[in-house]
C-alpha cells in the first residue's frame, strides 16, 4: 500500500513545490487511509483521494490599506475552498505573518475531515492573510478587515462559505469584517461564525475549542481508568485555545502550571491564575511575561520551546504548528506525561506522533481534540437560520456531546481498521469515510 501513498503524494509535490506543511497534512491522511482503499476498489476507480487532495476553488489577492503614518501598506489575501462535498466551506481566517499558501492549505485539508467528524454538514476550507494585528491600533485593523473583506465578499456566502476566526482573527477582527460584508452586500446573514452576541453570535463560542479540548480529554483520561483530578497540565500558547482549554481544566480539578506566547513561558506551580491571564490577553492585549509582575511565585523563561520539559502529566499543544517535535516529545515522555491532546493544528510534528505512540501515552490528534471549536460555529449558524439564541449550557450541551461522538468515531474507526488505540488513524479514517461516501454519491464534479 505504501505505493499508493508515494504515488499520490509525489503527484502532489510535484504540482505543489515548496509547501511542505500542506505535504506533511496530506502524507499523515494518506498513510491512514491506505488501509481503506484497499478494501473499498470503487473509491481508487472514482479517483476519490486524487480528487481529495485538490482544492475545488483558491483566492489569492492583494489587500492594500493606510496605515495610522498615512502610509499605504500591502498584504496578501488567501482563501483556499477545498471540499463541499458535505456542507458549504468552512474554516477559520489567521492573521498571522508566518502565513502563506501552504499553511492555508494544509489547515484547509485538515478541515475537510475534522468538519466530518463534528457530525454537522459542513465543509472544508481556510483564508488568512500575512497581516500581523499585534502592535497595530485598533482603526489599522479596521481598515486593513475592511479591505481583506472588500475581495473576501465575491466569494463567501452563508450558504457558500463561511470562515470564522484563528490565530489573530477574534471577536474585534470578526466583527469588523461582518460590518464591511453587510455594507458591500446589503444583506444580515450569517457569513461568519465568532461574531459578537449583539449581532448574531452563539453563547459558548468562544469557550468551545478549548472546553471541547478538554472534553475529549476527559475520555482519553477515562480509557486509562483516570481523570482530571490533580492533575498537573502544561498548556502552550495563550490565546483563544489556551485560555479556555485552562478554565475548563481548572475547573475539573486540574492544576494548569504553565502557558506561553511566541517570546516565552511563565510557570506557577501554585497553579495559573486565570483571571490574571485574561486580563492580560484579552483586554490589554499583553505579553505573556506580564503575569510574574502580578504573582510573584511565577517564573518567567524566555524562548517557547522549552515549556515542554516542565514536568506535567497532560500536555494541550495550543499555540501553533510543529511546536512539539522529537526532542520536545522525548522529554514529555521522560516526566512521565500520560495524555497529550491538540489544542492547535498540527502542532505535533510525524517525529513526535511516533515518540508518543511508541511511549503508550495517549495521543489525541487535533482534528479530533480541536474540532469543538468549528462544531459550535455549525451551531451558530443553524441559531442564525433560525434566528433564534441558544443558552449557553444548551451550546455547551451539545459541544460536549459532540465531542463525545467524535471520540467513540476515532474508537471505532481504529478497531475496525485493526488500529485500536490510535485515535490518528481513527479520526483519518472516520473524517475520511464519511467526504469520500458524499463525493461517491455526488458524482465527478
Ligand atoms: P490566538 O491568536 O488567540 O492565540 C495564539 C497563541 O499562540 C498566542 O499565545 C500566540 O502567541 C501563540 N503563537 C502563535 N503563533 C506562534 C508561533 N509561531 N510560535 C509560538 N507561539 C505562537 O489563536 P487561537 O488560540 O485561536 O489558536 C491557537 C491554535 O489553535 C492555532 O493552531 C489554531 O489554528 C488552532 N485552533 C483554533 C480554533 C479556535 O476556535 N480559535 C479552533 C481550532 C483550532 P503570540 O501572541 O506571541 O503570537
Amino acid at each position: 500500500m505504501s505505493t499508493f501513498v508515494d504515488r499520490i503524494l509525489e503527484t502532489v509535490v510535484a504540482r505543489n513545490p515548496a509547501e511542505p506543511e500542506f505535504h506533511q497534512a496530506v502524507r499523515e491522511v494518506l498513510e491512514s487511509i491506505a488501509p481503506v482503499i484497499a478494501k473499498r476498489p470503487e473509491l481508487a476507480r472514482a479517483k476519490i483521494v486524487e480528487r481529495v487532495v485538490e482544492p475545488e476553488r483558491q483566492v489569492i489577492f492583494r489587500v492594500p490599506w493606510v496605515n495610522d503614518k498615512g502610509e499605504v501598506q500591502i498584504n496578501r489575501g488567501f482563501r483556499v475552498e477545498f471540499n463541499s462535498a458535505i456542507g458549504p466551506y468552512k474554516g477559520g481566517l489567521r492573521f498571522h505573518p508566518s502565513v502563506n499558501l501552504s499553511i492555508i492549505k494544509f489547515l484547509g485539508f485538515e478541515q475537510i475531515f475534522k468538519n466530518a467528524l463534528t457530525t454537522t454538514p459542513i465543509g472544508g476550507g481556510k483564508g488568512g492573510s500575512d497581516f500581523d494585528p499585534k502592535g497595530k491600533s485598533d482603526l489599522e485593523v479596521m481598515r486593513f478587515c475592511q479591505s481583506f473583506m472588500s475581495e473576501l465578499f465575491r466569494h463567501i456566502g452563508p450558504d457558500t462559505d463561511v470562515p470564522a476566526g484563528d490565530i489573530g482573527v477574534g471577536g474585534r477582527e470578526i466583527g469588523f469584517m461582518y460590518g464591511q460584508y453587510k455594507k458591500l452586500t446589503n444583506t444580515f446573514t450569517g457569513v461568519l461564525t465568532g461574531k459578537g452576541l449583539s449581532y448574531g453570535g452563539s453563547l459558548a463560542r468562544t469557550e468551545a475549542t478549548g472546553y471541547g479540548l478538554v472534553y475529549f480529554v476527559t475520555r482519553m483520561l477515562q480509557s486509562r481508568g483516570t481523570d482530571w483530578k490533580n492533575k498537573s497540565v502544561v498548556i502552550s500558547g495563550s490565546g483563544n485555545v489556551a485560555i479556555y482549554a485552562t478554565e475548563r481544566a481548572q475547573q475539573l480539578g486540574a492544576r494548569v502550571i504553565a502557558l506561553s506566547d511566541s517570546n516565552g513561558y511563565i510557570v506557577d506551580n501554585d497553579g495559573i491564575k486565570l483571571d490574571t491571564v485574561k486580563r492580560i490577553k484579552e483586554i490589554e492585549r499583553g505579553r505573556i511575561k506580564e503575569y510574574v509582575a502580578a504573582h510573584k511565585t511565577a517564573k518567567y523563561y524566555d524562548g517557547c520551546q522549552d515549556i515542554w520539559t516542565v514536568p506535567c502529566e497532560v500536555a494541550l499543544p495550543s499555540a501553533t504548528q510543529n511546536e512539539i517535535d522529537r526532542k520536545a516529545a522525548e522529554a514529555l515522555v521522560k516526566n512521565k506525561c500520560i495524555a497529550v491532546a491538540e489544542g492547535a493544528n498540527m502542532p505535533s510534528t510525524p517525529e513526535a506522533v511516533e515518540v508518543f505512540h511508541n511511549a503508550g501515552v495517549s495521543f489525541g490528534p487535533a482534528k479530533a481534540a480541536n474540532a469543538g471549536g468549528v462544531a459550535t460555529s455549525a451551531l451558530e449558524m443553524a441559531q442564525n437560520s433560525m434566528r433564534l439564541n441558544w443558552p449557553f449550557e444548551e451550546v455547551d450541551r451539545r459541544l460536549h456531546q459532540i465531542m463525545n461522538d467524535i471520540y467513540d468515531q476515532c474508537v471505532a474507526a481504529s478497531e475496525t481498521y485493526g488500529a485500536k488505540g490510535n485515535l490518528v488513524i481513527g479520526a483519518n479514517i472516520a473524517g475520511f469515510l464519511k467526504v469520500a461516501e458524499a463525493m461517491l454519491a455526488q458524482g465527478v464534479v
